[in-house]
């Protein structure tokens, strides 16, 4: 399902986002910053020791990554040109400013893709998996900051950033409600 926004194509799709083909690949990272689970796993495995080479960089320099802040490397091997590496907020409850960080978490994301010169990028469902948030909540979060940003960004010209936003849902139950939600939206 594909939606236009302000000139963006908003996209939701259904799989494995280390195949998926684009500019930039979001990922669920942790505030190391040296790999884990769930998605985080999967695309140091698809990309190789390159991402995790850069990764121990960005650490000597800054000691890892906040959650809610992103950080940029190389893709290694996959599609994708480069990897954004943003910590999404464990899940406490919901009174612990978990939707401000997760908010945080798309902007940022977006904004260390453009500034890479990435035009398309996309996301997996940040913290929806061994970080807990449940996911309704965590989908409206991720979709009203991005349309948001979309919403109000002036681009002028036709240089817009992002083209392509696409959220790659790995389960069937995120897809039903991106899906439901961006079809509310449009
Ligand atoms: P977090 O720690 O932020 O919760 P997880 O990796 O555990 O990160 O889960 C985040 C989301 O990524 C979950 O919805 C999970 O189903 C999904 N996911 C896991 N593997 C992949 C993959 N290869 N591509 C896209 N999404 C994935």
């Amino acid at each position: 399902m594909e939606s236009m926004i302000n000139g963006t194509a908003v996209k939701i799709v259904r799989g494995d986002i280390t195949r998926y083909e684009t500019d930039a690949i979001v990922n669920a990272a942790n505030s190391s910053l040296l790999g884990g689970g769930g998605v985080d796993g999967a695309i140091h495995r698809a990309g190789g020791p390159a991402i995790l080479a850069e990764c121990h960089k960005i650490r000597d320099r800054q000691g890892g990554c906040d959650t809610g802040d992103a950080v940029v490397t190389t893709a290694g091997r996959l599609p994708a040109k480069i990897v954004v590496h943003t910590v999404g907020p464990v899940y406490r409850g919901g009174q612990d400013r978990e939707e401000e960080l997760l908010k945080s978490c798309y902007l940022r994301s977006i904004e260390e893709a453009c500034a890479a010169g990435a035009q398309r990028i996309a996301f997996p469902n940040i913290s929806t998996g061994i970080y807990g948030y449940p996911k309704e909540a965590a989908a409206k979060a991720a979709l009203s900051a991005v349309l948001d940003l979309l919403r109000t960004s002036t681009n002028g010209n036709d240089e817009v950033c992002p083209q392509e936003v696409a959220f790659v849902c790995y389960d069937e139950e995120n897809e039903r409600i991106y899906r439901q939600l961006l079809e509310q939206e449009s």
